[in-house]
């Protein structure tokens, strides 16, 4: 008989927390106990940049650097290796995984590189990691079940999580192994619609947890990283920043959607779709409280900061908009067609403003948009969002934001939207001094 999904607890590892081999071994400690659990681990830090790299210089046509990237990587996976296991067969097995998939990365022709070649190369990351970790377990006496997330994760011909899909395939492939409690499993990668290799993107390995927790409908998810939980504000930009203990599910669907990388931008959604609490804990810290997701709301308050750079502000005047219903529709319209979501939108009597962050298809959406009148855009602008519970004290929080902001340009507002963010957009130049006066202004550091 095979553990009951709903007492499962999903622990997801990132970059850092696997980053080297005496990373891979501390984990053990923090798997522990005999309760039931699905490990969910990224590559190692590094690991995906170089894969890259790698996959740019085939782009490219760059045999000899292609070639450079991939034997520096292997190199140091190689004393990965030598310094993580003490077994003979162990070593000989952990040698094998890397020549395997290092004669795979080199397989790829020149001539040939397309995009799905791509996403094979970036695979690698996990494959690895998850192989390495398991193979370490087994040295240990620890029995794990290697789980290939490439058997149940899926997305859909819209790059959307098939949840259906996922539950089904995922809990067949557990059935497989009955008895069995400690599963690992790779974040990050999965299939798409014709079965091709393909995955989360970047920091998707949260997403995949996430996805997981909901499948099962598990008693918690646990993000392990680097940092003792969601901070107040981005900490690689404002030097004192602390801990949220308690974050409600629309808090932290915010704040990972604009900007703040602890996690990845829409993993939260299937764990509030499905109420599963989400911890956020530090791998060298484990005794810190961290920051906890739920349903939970709490009193009042402003509860943190984050900033999404690389946003295009598109602004378009029209003498037509003047009393005419339907030009926002035709507006939207344009952005529907070409997949392509508006973060931010406000509107005068002659001009309509909104910004995007995904600039592929713009030139096309451009092209349209000039139908409706004249068209300016502004690159290099960042959304600062900020995200609390501000049912009752609304006004308050609108003369503290403005307050602390009053010496910075700002180039849009987006106020009243919804009860748990405020947003502004100001010039990328400005988001370290937007940051650290919201900082003083609003949290008093
Ligand atoms: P992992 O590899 O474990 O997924 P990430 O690098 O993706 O780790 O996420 C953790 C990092 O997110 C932290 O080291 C921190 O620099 C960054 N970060 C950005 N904004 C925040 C925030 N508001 N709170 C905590 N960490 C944040
Ligand atoms: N390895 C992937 C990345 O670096 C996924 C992750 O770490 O979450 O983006
Ligand atoms: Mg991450």
């Amino acid at each position: 008989m095979h553990f009951i999904f709903n007492t499962v607890k999903v622990l997801k590892f990132g970059g850092t927390s696997v980053g080297s081999a005496e990373r891979m071994k501390n984990l053990v400690q923090l798997i522990g106990s005999e309760e039931p659990k699905i490990v969910v681990l990224s590559a190692m830090s590094g690991t995906t940049n170089a894969l890259v790299d790698i996959a740019q210089a085939l782009y490219n046509k760059e045999n000899d650097k292609a070639k450079q990237l991939t034997d520096a990587l292997e190199k140091k996976y190689g004393s990965v290796v030598a310094e993580l296991y003490s077994r003979k067969d162990s070593l000989n097995k952990g040698r094998e995984l890397i020549k395997n998939h290092f004669g795979f990365i080199r397989s790829f022709t020149l001539d040939l590189f397309t995009a799905n070649e791509e996403k094979e190369i970036l695979a690698q990351g996990e494959l690895l990691s998850t192989a390495l970790e398991h193979f370490y377990l087994e040295e240990l006496g620890i029995g794990s079940v290697l789980l290939p997330a490439l058997n149940f994760m899926r997305i859909d011909a819209n790059e959307e999580p098939d949840l259906e899909f996922i539950e089904e395939n995922l809990k067949a492939e557990l059935a497989k192994h009955p008895g069995k409690k400690l599963f690992i499993t790779q974040g990050y990668i999965c299939r798409n619609a014709f079965g091709e290799i393909d995955n989360l993107k970047r920091g998707g390995s949260d997403y995949t947890a996430t996805l997981i927790g909901a499948a099962l409908l598990s008693e918690e998810i646990q993000i392990w990283t680097d940092i003792d939980g969601m901070h107040n504000n981005d900490p690689r930009i404002v030097d004192k920043t602390f801990p949220v203990t308690e974050l409600t599910f629309d808090e932290a669907a915010e704040l990972a959607y604009f900007g703040a990388k602890i996690l990845h931008p829409t993993c939260v959604l299937p764990a509030q779709k499905r109420k599963i609490p989400v911890r956020l804990l530090n791998t060298m810290q484990p005794e810190a409280k961290g920051t906890l997701i739920s349903e939970h709301a709490a009193g009042d308050r402003i509860t943190a900061v984050a900033a999404k750079d690389g946003i295009t502000a598109i602004n378009i005047r029209s003498g037509r908009m003047l009393l005419a219903y339907g030009f926002l529709r035709n507006v939207f319209e344009v952005f529907e067609r070409y997949k392509t979501p508006i973060d931010m939108i406000t509107t005068s009597e002659v001009a309509v403003s909104l910004t995007v962050d995904n600039d592929r298809n713009l030139d096309a959406i451009l092209k349209e948009l000039a139908g409706f009148g004249s068209v300016e855009i502004d690159r290099s602008q960042t959304i600062i969002c900020i995200v609390g519970n501000f049912t009752a004290e609304k006004q308050g929080v609108a003369v503290k934001i403005f307050d602390a902001l009053k010496n910075i340009p700002i180039r849009m507002i987006s106020y009243g939207g919804s009860e748990n963010n405020v947003s502004v957009l100001v010039d990328t130049k400005d988001k370290k001094d937007a940051l650290v006066a919201l900082n003083k202004g609003l949290f008093n550091l």
